[in-house]
């Protein structure tokens, strides 16, 4: 039904005049960035409170429009504004949960994106169901009451950086915690926890881009992320830290560049093409641009998929200036932010501008 209603409204945009749109926070200097490096117009679209630091890339920005609180996003002011400048918004890791699911998903102007995955992606256990239809590895999911064998991890609904996760040991271990979490106010019932096995390996997150336009996956780059406080533990020796109350913590405070040994690639890329595949099946008509695939490699070169966003990540902010992977596709200096632009530029130049917004 959206879709119908916003490729109309694309039909009334003048294509020589597209505007990238993005609200102020995540990667949005990264995709104006790029957007402007493509000859595109761009609409930074902001709060009060943060105009002050994006004027100082004003050169980025050919239109700024400012709302007073996040949810704005969504008034009938705000979006004929945003038309009348030809937007196409470019959805980032925080557009949901700032301007809330509702508004994200039905906003009526034009969306490089798959805007069905939203909602799928506010729940841990249905992006899962996602990974596992695309035929990925995943690790071993558990229920609350049920008893398993080794240490798992629990996670909470919605982007919250790993704020929240917490390991265990015993199923009274994952009650307890969970409790503690609902009697805290962050979650309010079980259902919102996603109980999965503690992958032992290494972290790898890899970006990928889907071109509807040229009909195949690129591997844009790879990171990993820097989390307080499980990174920090690797600094203190394991016979100190049993003298020591604590327990890890997820919460990512950076990124960090991955080079992945050549001979990883085709499986990764094979993930990628999986993954595009599941989309276009369930959720036709599937991804459309950037997306990552966050995995744990296991010391028999097993990849384990435990985790996945629909949207730029914010670990391609690394590769500004493109990385390793985008130069032996492009050989220029190709972001994720630009690599968007120019999904938008040649959609318009091969008249497939439906194809790439939803
Ligand atoms: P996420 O918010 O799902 O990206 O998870 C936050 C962090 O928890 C990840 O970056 C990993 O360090 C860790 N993690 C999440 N799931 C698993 C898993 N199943 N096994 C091992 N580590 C995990």
């Amino acid at each position: 039904m959206r879709r119908k209603e916003t490729i109309e409204s694309i039909k009334n945009y003048d294509l020589d005049k597209l505007a990238v749109g993005v609200l102020g926070s995540h990667s949005a200097l990264q995709i104006l960035h790029g957007a402007r490096k493509e000859g595109l117009n761009t609409v930074l679209i902001t709060i009060e409170d943060r105009v002050p630091f994006y004027s100082e890339f004003k050169h980025l920005i050919s239109n700024f429009v400012i709302i007073r609180k996040w949810s704005d996003l969504c008034r009938e002011d705000v979006i004929s504004k945003l038309k009348k400048l030809n937007t196409i918004l470019v959805p980032h890791g925080s557009y949901v949960e700032y301007v809330g699911l509702r508004c994200a998903e039905e906003i009526d102007v034009p969306i490089f994106g798959l805007r069905t995955l939203f909602k799928i992606e506010a729940s841990q256990r249905e992006k899962m169901s996602l990974l596992r239809s695309a035929g990925v590895k995943v690790p071993r999911e558990y229920q609350c009451s049920e008893d398993f064998d080794g240490l798992v991890i629990v996670k909470l609904d919605g982007a919250k950086g790993g704020r929240g996760y917490f390991l265990a040991k015993r199923k009274e271990e994952v009650v307890e915690g969970v409790k503690k979490l609902i009697e805290e106010g962050v979650i309010d019932s079980f259902e919102r926890v996603l109980i999965q096995e503690y992958v032992i390996g290494v972290p790898a997150y890899y970006h990928y881009f889907y071109s509807p336009v040229l009909s195949r996956v690129e591997i844009l780059g790879a990171d990993i992320r820097y989390e307080t406080s499980v990174d920090g533990l690797k600094r203190i020796p394991p016979k100190l830290q049993g003298f020591m109350d604590v327990e890890p913590t997820f919460v990512v405070v950076g990124n960090i560049p991955l080079v992945l040994r050549e001979s990883l690639l085709p499986k990764i890329l094979d993930y990628g093409y999986k993954f595009v595949k599941a989309t276009q099946e369930i959720l036709p008509p599937g991804i459309i641009g950037p997306f990552c695939l966050e995995s744990i490699i296991k010391d028999n070169l097993d990849i384990i998929v435990f985790e996945f966003s629909g949207r730029i990540v914010a670990g391609t902010n690394i590769y500004v200036s493109g990385s390793p992977y985008s130069q032996l596709y492009w050989d220029e200096p190709m972001s994720t932010g630009r690599r968007i632009a120019r999904e938008i530029k040649l959609a318009v130049e091969r008249d497939m501008i439906d194809k790439i917004v939803t």
